[in-house]
């Protein structure tokens, strides 16, 4: 059938253009998921980069964008959480999943919303976590000195001063919102962000009052790891961030001049 065959032939030349421009947003070998515990995460990824990204709060809807819109335009793996809520069920009660990967931030935040716990089921959940745990890493943490970047958005009241106790360098922009920052554990990840445009921190020693979230263990696990906050509602600017964090930390022999573009100035936002 002549019709068919070049409605099929259009759509193959159509594959190959995406393919080429880099807009191709799965790679046909990547599995489709992840799972911690069962919290799943929906895989995407193009091209060869060892750059991973992750979404891990539901409720964080600009960072999904953001990060959405970043995959089709630069190499790497992202990981996005399958949940339309901030918190998950793990072991029958609710928790927040940016929580439960340290075995002392898991043991709070199962008591949480469930305070009548017999020792020898929580024990039991603890270490049937701290094993899921283990086999997650061990696929989201990339390899060989490679990056993971964490997006999140925050609401009302939480800024880069927060965090400010638990850093040993800061560079905080006076024209840039407290709300937009950027977390690094990795001194030389720090100093080529924080000549940029956007407020920097660079959390690189364990924090005593540790709380179970990624950060702290990629940082126990020796993993460079960015966190990228922004206000909710403020795509451009996430937009901006993700994009200046990419060029300036990809690997040299690339092209690093356009990260000195971002102005990291006021956009059109929130929409
Ligand atoms: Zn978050």
């Amino acid at each position: 059938m002549p019709r068919k065959k070049s409605f099929l032939l259009n759509n193959s030349v159509k594959t190959f253009l995406l393919f080429t421009l880099g807009f191709f947003p799965l790679s046909a070998n990547l599995p489709s998921s992840l799972f911690f515990s069962n919290i799943e995460f929906r895989i995407a990824g193009n091209g060869e980069s060892d750059h991973h990204y992750v979404w891990i709060h539901g409720d964080e809807k600009t960072a999904e964008m953001a990060l959405n819109y970043h995959m089709k335009h630069y190499p790497g793996k992202a990981f996005f959480i399958k949940s339309e809520e901030r918190e998950v069920f793990v072991s029958g009660v609710m928790v927040d999943p940016n929580r439960i990967f340290s075995r002392k931030g898991a043991a709070s935040a199962l008591r949480k919303f469930k305070t009548d716990w017999e020792t020898s089921a929580l024990t039991a959940s603890l270490d049937r976590l701290d094993e899921d745990r283990e086999k997650f890493l061990e696929k989201l943490l990339p390899k060989n000195g490679g990056l993971l970047i964490a997006v999140h958005n925050n609401f009302r009241g939480y800024n880069v001063s927060k965090e400010i106790p638990n850093s040993r360098l800061q560079s905080i922009k006076p024209q840039q919102n407290p709300r937009d920052f950027i977390i690094c554990t990795d001194q030389s990840d720090y100093s080529k962000l924080a000549s940029g445009p956007f407020n920097v921190i660079l959390q690189d020693e364990m924090a005593d009052d540790e709380d179970g979230s990624l950060s702290w263990a990629a940082l126990r696990k020796g993993v460079r790891y960015i966190n990228i906050e922004t206000r909710l509602g403020w795509l451009s600017q996430q937009k901006k961030m993700l994009k200046f964090v990419e060029e300036r930390l990809r690997k040299s022999g690339l092209n690093q001049e356009s990260a000195t573009d971002v102005s990291g100035g006021a956009g059109l936002d929130p929409q």
